[in-house]
């Protein structure tokens, strides 16, 4: 039987990619030192034989007894409101922790698999972003401590990668949503979602031009899951090109909610990014991989989703006070 370890396996990514490597008949290890995860996402997977949870933070130096065949590295904040609220962690997850689960894949001979994200583009200039665009990064901007851990990150991978021969894989992870994110993590599926839920006018940032194109977890899963197993050591996107304006989203979830709510609009967040779209003809070449669940379709089920939370975790509203700074 193979053995996975999955960091960042109480989070919302992290505790797909558990479901689907149990389904898939590995042994998998979660870790998380559960500072934005929650035990309550894989609480399902505890009493199988197969799973394993490491309370553990990995920008520690990270222990696992026996063989291990592949490390998925998904440990981290990924909300804008996380990092800002916790920086330096954020930082340290994507540097130091990615060190120690590099070194922990040479140690054991595994494949690894690093979870890199669409910011590392910026605010991008070139548009759809193709993974030869370098992006357009402030280092020193409120969204810099996770950009800058994430590209990073990517340099790190690609040097053990090419010095030790290490065998990488790297995934530019474009906006994701599905059942298991937080209500109150200030990203723009459950803010909206639970405004719509609450009865409270939904708050569009900006005039509500900036375009996003969000994809459904079960295709962001398979598109992770094909890019493990096949040759491709370099970044690649993983998204889905569908693009649409946050004005227009949240019309599209007011419509879907049949809601009477208004939009109503706040300050933009500093450096939120103008436009992302991405260029996915490397996944569709090199894995044969395209999105399959239509927005409406995946809207639909993350809404009944947070519609069976209680009244208690509805209510949690999400804090995105530093919009106006
Ligand atoms: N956004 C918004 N209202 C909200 C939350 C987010 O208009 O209540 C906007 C946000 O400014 C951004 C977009 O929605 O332009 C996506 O935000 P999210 O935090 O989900 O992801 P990211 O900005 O990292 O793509």
């Amino acid at each position: 039987m193979k053995k996975i370890l999955i960091t960042g396996a109480a989070g919302f990514l992290g505790s797909h990619l558990c479901d689907r490597f149990v389904e898939e008949g590995y042994h998998v290890i979660g870790m998380d030192n559960l500072i934005t995860g929650d035990l309550k996402n894989i609480a399902h997977l505890f009493p199988l034989e197969h799973f394993e949870f490491y309370h553990h933070d990995v920008t520690t130096f990270v222990h696992v007894p026996g063989n291990l065949d592949y490390i998925l590295h998904f440990a981290s904040p990924a909300s804008p409101i996380d990092y800002l609220k916790i920086p330096i962690q954020t930082l340290k997850v994507g540097s130091l922790g990615t060190l120690n689960l590099l070194g922990l894949a040479k140690e054991k001979k595994a494949r690894i698999l690093v979870a890199s994200t669409s910011e590392v583009y910026g605010d991008p200039l070139v548009h759809p972003q193709n993974e030869e665009y370098y992006g357009n990064v402030s280092p020193v901007g409120p969204r810099g401590v996770y950009d800058e851990a994430k590209r990073f990150m990517e340099s790190l991978t690609m040097a053990y990668h090419r010095f030790h021969g290490l065998e990488t894989r790297i995934v530019r992870i474009f906006n994701t949503y599905g059942p298991r994110m937080r209500l109150n993590d200030g990203r723009v599926v459950p803010a909206f979602m639970g405004q719509a839920l609450r009865g409270e006018d939904l708050t569009v940032f900006g005039d509500g031009s900036q375009t996003r194109s969000f994809c459904y977890i079960d295709d962001m899963v398979e598109g992770i899951y094909r890019l493990l197993f096949s040759e491709y050591p370099e970044p690649l996107n993983i998204g889905n090109p569908k693009e649409t304006t946050i004005k227009e989203f949240a019309e599209e979830i007011i419509a879907l909610t049949g809601t009477e709510q208004k939009v109503i609009y706040k300050p933009l967040p500093k450096d939120d990014p103008t436009q992302r779209k991405p260029d996915i003809t490397k996944a569709r070449e090199i894995l044969g991989w395209e999105p399959k669940v239509d927005r409406s379709e995946g809207l639909k089920i993350v809404y009944d989703y947070f519609k069976s939370l209680t009244p208690e975790e509805l209510q949690k509203k999400e804090h995105r006070d530093f919009s106006s700074k």
